[in-house]
């Protein structure tokens, strides 16, 4: 039996575990950080809560004999995904990181593309902002609505939170923008289907997007885009089907 350690925390992490459970001779563990109050579970095994640190993590693969890890993090997740590439090379176990494509703007947006939370902050301006960048760093900005799964702690003064997970819809989207009277978006570029309504609902309003540049990965991970590729190089690491 071979272990498969998923880290977690987009909606790959639960789609590659759903492909996984259920394979011959494969002990697939989910791993959540527990930032989210009721997180989507992803199905088989779950542990929830941080390892503590790169020692942390390498304790755990080796206590619990992981033949491959698969990152499957949101994009934004830096520091997860550093002590994973770090722990893994340490234990001498393979990595791949699953990384969904980043949004690309299409004929009709306009984006501007920014480096940090405090570069879009800066360059909303006095604008009303809609803020859909999570609520961690959302200290960075003075006004506008934003919208988060959890409410932010501590609350952020000047900012209205709209509390709610995706995904969403155009409609949705459009219906938002217009009651908010919104002037410009401000995403991170976390890429993939469950929150890119806003995108297109911003271009039908010609409503300027600010969007945040993904971190770099680590120097030398190997990266994938699909849970299907995900898959097979699990298969071709393990040998499980
Ligand atoms: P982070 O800065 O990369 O990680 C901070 C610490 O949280 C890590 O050092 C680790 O603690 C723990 N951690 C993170 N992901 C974990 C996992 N899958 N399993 C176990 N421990 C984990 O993470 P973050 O940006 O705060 O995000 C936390 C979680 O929310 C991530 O799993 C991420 O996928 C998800 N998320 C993040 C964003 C975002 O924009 N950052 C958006 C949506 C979802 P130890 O050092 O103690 O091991």
């Amino acid at each position: 039996m071979k272990t498969v350690l998923v880290l977690g925390g987009a909606s790959e992490g639960r789609a590659l575990a759903a492909a996984l459970v259920g394979t011959a001779d494969l002990r697939v563990v989910s791993s959540l950080a527990g930032r989210v109050s009721e997180p989507r579970l992803p199905v088989g095994e779950v542990r929830i809560g941080g390892f503590g640190g790169v020692g942390g993590l390498v304790a755990y693969l080796r206590a619990e004999r992981v033949s491959a890890v698969v990152d499957a993090t949101h994009p934004f997740a830096e520091g997860i995904t550093a002590n994973a590439a770090e722990a893994c090379r340490v234990a001498g176990v393979p990595l791949v990181v699953l990384r969904r494509p980043g949004w690309e703007a299409v004929p009709g947006d306009d984006w501007t593309w920014v480096d940090s939370l405090a570069e879009a902050a800066a360059a909303v301006g006095e604008r009303r902002a809609f803020i859909t960048t999570g609520r961690q760093g959302l200290g960075a900005f003075r006004s506008g609505v934003a919208r988060t799964v959890d409410p932010p702690d501590p609350p952020v003064p000047g900012v209205t939170v709209l509390l709610d997970r995706g995904p969403y819809t155009v409609d949705g989207e459009l219906a938002l923008l217009r009651e908010h009277r919104i002037q410009v978006l401000v995403t991170k570029d976390s890429g993939g289907p469950m929150t890119a309504a806003k995108l297109t609902a911003a271009r039908h309003l010609d409503i300027p997007v600010i969007i945040v540049r993904r971190p770099p990965l680590p120097d030398g991970v190997e990266v994938v885009g699909t849970v299907a590729e995900a898959v097979a190089w699990i298969s071709r690491g393990t040998g499980a089907a």
